[in-house]
């Protein structure tokens, strides 16, 4: 099993998907479409049904129930890459039994020093990038772990499974591509994204997320006649950061600790914008930390004048264990799974958003499970190919359900 999912693997890491921040379309970059035809070919050979490249760039097919079984479970990995580093000419440095000591790559190394987990991977099969990428494990290790489930069955028909449905999308690294999905199409009972890091964790609780858009509106005059005239935006700017809580950053939290984070700012004196996030798992907490953005914009105008701050809070998505925890069915199947395998399962919450918070938003329950991947996001990333196979072990055991 461990060689096909290294076939499929090492096969999709080279096909450059990285996404784009830049577009409005939904691939937002044409790249998208080389890994999703390479897909349905894969989907067909294996011998899905109904394999099918939908609008937007959705790879989706079926593998129907060989079992009494009704039930629809669903299987779902992304095909971009992020736009922030490159992911084009990927070179995966295949490790064979690794020996624990560093790993040198082109301008960087991999010192478990720094990098402990990799204490626990000494003998391992490790993927890395050539040190100039990154390697795309996020998340075309979860596609190869789904495709190694999915070959599984091909080759063992007499295993009795439910109904699987897989679907490989685009945009999942800028935030777009999902709510274009259609889920009602795709008709699974629940589903799960396969683009974890930890081959035993489970996600299903995630940051309630909105965006605070700030806009300082200043006087800018002459700053010789400026005595009791001038508002320095940026100034005030300053005085409405410092009136937030210090410790509620990224910098000072972790766990289920809430943050408000300046992602971004651009000032003058008669005007400055802020952009800031704000993330909590906890609905009511989140409502606190808008409230003090109000409370902060309302002080500083009674100070400075009526609309020299002006504030636009949006919701940008929900923590989804607020709908699961009505229907633990998804939760519960892959907690099974693990276990029957001899894993302990680490419930861990997210500290972000995944594509399944809002597919569980738009009806269709998706908690997360890991791939095998480590340090998305940069040259550093790699995945343990026998921590892959474990996934894909797990993703067999959900689908035979039994
Ligand atoms: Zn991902």
């Amino acid at each position: 099993m461990k060689n096909y999912i290294l076939e499929y693997f090492l096969k999709y890491v080279k096909i450059n998907t990285m996404s784009s921040e830049d577009s409005t379309e939904t691939p937002s970059t044409k790249c998208q479409y080389d890994l999703a035809n390479v897909l349905v070919n894969d989907l067909k050979e294996l011998g899905l049904k109904n394999v099918k490249l939908l609008d937007h760039c959705f790879v989706v097919g079926e593998l129907e129930s060989n079992s009494n079984s009704n039930l629809t479970i669903g299987f779902i990995a992304h095909m971009d890459t992020i736009p922030g580093f490159s992911g084009k000419d990927v070179k995966p440095n295949v490790i064979n039994n690794y020996d624990g000591n560093t790993i040198k790559l082109k301008n960087i190394e991999l010192n478990p020093n720094e990098f402990t987990f990799l204490n626990n991977l000494k003998g391992k099969t490790l993927i890395t990038t050539d040190g100039t990428t990154v390697l795309g494990a996020d998340d075309k290790a979860g596609i190869a772990n789904i495709m190694g489930m999915l070959k599984y069955f091909s080759l063992n028909k007499d295993i009795p499974h439910v109904n699987i449905k897989v679907a490989f999308t685009p945009d999942e690294e800028i935030g777009g591509g999902i709510g274009l999905f259609d889920v009602k199409g795709f008709n699974a009972d629940f589903a799960y994204t396969v683009d974890g890091e930890l081959y035993d964790e489970i996600n299903y609780e995630n940051f309630n997320a909105a965006s605070a858009n700030i806009t300082i509106n200043g006087l800018d005059i002459h700053p010789g006649n400026a005595k009791g005239h001038m508002i320095n935006s940026s100034l005030v700017a300053m005085e409405f950061n410092s009136l937030l809580n210090p410790f509620e950053r990224p910098e000072y939290t972790e766990l289920y600790d809430g943050f408000n984070h300046l992602v971004y700012i651009n000032g003058e004196v008669g005007k400055t914008n802020m952009t800031y996030i704000l993330r909590n798992h906890n609905k009511e907490l989140l409502e606190k930390q808008k409230d003090e953005f109000i409370n902060a914009r309302d002080f500083l105008n009674k100070k400075y004048g009526t609309n020299t701050v002006v504030v636009d809070i949006k919701d940008s998505y929900y923590n989804m264990k607020d709908i699961i925890d009505k229907d633990m069915r998804s939760v519960n199947t892959a907690i099974k799974a693990m276990k029957k395998l001899g894993i302990t399962p680490k419930v861990t919450p997210i500290r972000g958003g995944t594509d399944g918070a809002r597919l569980t938003q738009m009806g269709l329950l998706t908690p997360n499970i890991g791939t095998g991947g480590y340090n998305p996001h940069g040259p550093y990333e790699l995945a343990c190919l026998e921590e892959m196979e474990i996934v894909s072990k797990i993703l067999i055991e959900i689908a035979k359900n039994d």
